[in-house]
């Protein structure tokens, strides 16, 4: 049985007009009701006539990721961690801004990386996810909202867990179908992918021009950086920020660098500085994430006076530097915290 939302939108116009002999008008009907009217099943495609729907059902299903679990932060931010159709569990989190709200997404179950202070690290890479499962995720964070009568969801960022760039294929053909009208309708200069930066993929979606990167860089020299994220330190960091300088992008259009502070290892004024001469503050501006400590992880939250500290340096070095509240703290929605709690 095709579970349609695995579709495509060309996947599934070839689904209906090769598999099904249906003329192709069916195919954008058919996208409508799963993208923007979000059926749950083929039966509520009420302008599909009865034989049509019980020949498409004969052939195709509609199944969503099943909530396994939902927590809900005092600060709003709510998460979810997702059962995919081989039981792999995986998490997305509703983050509230001010008059809407933000979807972080997963595009791997696990992650290869093995960065030191990451909890889906640990878990090591199990597959990646399809391209219905990352959209899944979106229908399911959308449903939420509406049904609580909540702020629209606006904005994606693809930071959830895994690496996306490890996914390309994946993420590549989501990030085409997110903008159809009659679909989500969500523009992709409103999708930020996280990534430890990959040169050679990040030309590919910079030549694309489908989303802006946000680049985990967590280090401000190649030698602390390959001690804490060894393995995506094995791009130099050189070359990661040749490769971002020639990025594409509009005027005022900036890359993100996210700088998560660990206490005692990466949180220094001298540290801000080495920053601030990485980064051009024309192209790149910087998001400060305070390190939540986790048990046994072998890393402190640094001091609430030094993350301010680093952060007014980078302002006197001429950068855009902003600490980002740490969302969720109360129902670990720090990446992979869920999932690993879940298994033990
Ligand atoms: Fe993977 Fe991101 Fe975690 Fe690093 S921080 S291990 S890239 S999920």
């Amino acid at each position: 049985m095709q579970n349609l939302i695995d579709l495509t939108k060309n996947d599934l116009e070839s689904f209906v007009v090769e598999d099904l002999k249906l003329p192709r008008f069916r195919a954008e009907q058919v996208w409508q009701w799963l993208w923007q009217k979000r059926v749950r099943s083929i039966e509520g495609m009420t302008n599909l006539s009865k034989p049509l729907r019980e020949k498409l059902a004969e052939m195709a299903i509609i199944s969503w990721p099943e909530i396994a679990q939902i927590r809900k932060s005092k600060d709003g931010t709510i998460k979810f961690l997702l059962k995919l159709k081989d039981g792999k569990l995986v998490e997305t989190v509703l983050i509230p801004m001010r008059d809407r709200y933000s979807q972080c997404l997963s595009t791997q179950v696990g992650c290869a990386m093995g960065c030191t202070f990451c909890n889906t690290g640990l878990l090591g890479f199990e597959r990646n996810l399809t391209y219905g499962e990352i959209m899944g995720q979106i229908l399911v964070g959308r449903q939420y909202l509406e049904d609580h009568g909540m702020n629209p969801l606006k904005n994606l960022v693809f930071m959830g867990m895994g690496e996306p760039l490890l996914n390309l294929d994946n993420l590549l053909k989501v990030l085409h179908d997110l903008p159809c009208e009659r679909g989500l309708a969500l523009s992709w200069r409103r999708s930020v992918v996280s990534t430890v930066g990959f040169p050679d993929k990040l030309k590919i979606l910079g030549d694309l021009e489908v989303a802006l990167p946000a680049i985990s860089l967590h280090a401000p020299t190649q030698e602390l950086r390959a001690k804490i994220m060894p393995k995506a330190a094995k791009v130099h960091l050189n070359d990661l920020m040749a490769a971002i300088k020639t990025y594409p992008m509009r005027q005022r259009e900036r890359v993100t660098f996210e700088y998560l502070l660990l206490k005692d290892v990466n949180d220094s004024l001298e540290q801000a500085d080495q920053l601030a001469r990485l980064v051009d503050r024309r192209k790149g501006k910087i998001n400060l994430i305070a390190y939540n400590a986790v048990e046994g992880m072998p890393y402190d939250t640094p001091d609430r006076a030094k993350v301010e500290a680093f952060e007014q340096r980078l302002w006197d070095h001429g950068l855009t530097a902003t600490i980002r509240r740490s969302m969720g703290a109360d129902i670990e929605a720090a990446c992979g915290q869920l999932k690993a709690k879940d298994k033990s």
